[in-house]
């Protein structure tokens, strides 16, 4: 059996044509019933569709096989026991520091607000900018504005929500897609079927 974790929301809706097109799909009465595991048309495989944070941490512990997340959740999670082996290109976006003015940003010590607590603290080291990093898990664009942070790093795609709240992407911290990986003891122990999906999948990208 082969297990695969999907991310619900944005990228699932990308990422359903396209395992489709590769030959895996999940029929619509399956997808709407109210099952957490859904059979497909292949019989020894089955799909999952959990919170985006959460696909890391079932394909690191081998409870799925291989999954499917954006690079954001990727790079927060850490790469132990995780092997990335496919870039789907879709759900495009980056990753950014943005602020009110330029003039925020010069701080001893920058205030963030953030979702992306790991991926921002690397990139401040690297920079040698020292930070206090508040975690958010959303609406970071209200930092800003009353008072909580300095700046945010924040995923931007039409730059839309930054500009409604008056506020400017200032650096490109990494570029965002969504990700095919595998854990890395099945990559051993299942390695031609994971093979055979992979080498579908890389085909119809
Ligand atoms: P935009 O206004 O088009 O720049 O989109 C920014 C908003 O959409 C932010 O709240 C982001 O967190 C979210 N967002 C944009 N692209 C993605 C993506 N590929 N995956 C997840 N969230 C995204």
């Amino acid at each position: 059996m082969l297990t695969i974790a999907l991310s619900k929301g944005r990228i699932l809706q990308q990422v359903l044509p396209l395992l489709k097109k590769a030959g895996l799909e999940i029929a619509d009465e399956e997808l709407n019933s109210r099952k957490l595991i859904f059979d497909t048309n292949i019989s020894d495989v089955k799909i999952i569709v959990i919170r985006a944070t959460d696909v890391p941490v079932f394909v690191q512990h081998g409870a799925a096989d291989i999954g499917i997340a954006g690079k954001d959740v990727l790079l927060e999670h850490g790469s132990q026991g995780i092997f990335e082996l496919l870039d789907l290109k879709i759900a495009k976006c980056k990753l950014m520091l943005a602020a009110a003015s330029a003039e925020k940003l010069e701080q001893n010590t920058l205030k963030v607000a953030t979702k992306y607590v790991n991926s921002a603290k690397q990139y401040f080291q690297q920079q040698g900018q020292s930070c206090e990093i508040i975690k958010l898990y959303g609406a970071m664009e209200l930092a800003p504005t009353l008072g909580l942070a300095h700046c945010i790093v924040d995923l931007v795609d039409s730059g839309n929500t930054l500009k409604a709240n008056g506020l400017e992407a200032f650096e490109h911290i990494s570029d965002i897609s969504s990700r095919l990986v595998v854990n890395a003891a099945a990559f051993k122990t299942k390695n031609s079927q994971i093979k055979t999906w992979v080498n579908a999948i890389a085909a119809v990208i």
